[in-house]
């Protein structure tokens, strides 16, 4: 199926979201609390090194391949 530069939605299913691949690698801090609690661990991803390991855009609902992306996660057709 041919994809329209201005897509608003996924073109199979009509899915508003769509997700890209990324690895990530980091180390971080992890908060515990002596009470056993849930700790605050908002900065975890923060030292996080994200990176892109697929080019294409897939729909977040019925997991088609939608479109490729540039590094900067722009809309390549
Ligand atoms: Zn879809």
């Amino acid at each position: 199926m041919k994809i329209d530069k201005n897509i608003k939605c996924c073109p199979y299913c009509g899915s508003e979201e769509y997700y890209i691949k990324q690895s990530y690698t980091g180390t971080c801090n992890y908060n515990i609390r002596f009470d056993g609690k849930v700790a605050e661990n908002g900065e975890m991803w923060e030292e996080a090194q994200f990176k892109n390991t697929s080019k294409y855009a897939w729909c977040n609902e019925c997991d088609k391949k939608l479109f490729k992306i540039d590094e900067q996660l722009k809309q390549l057709t």
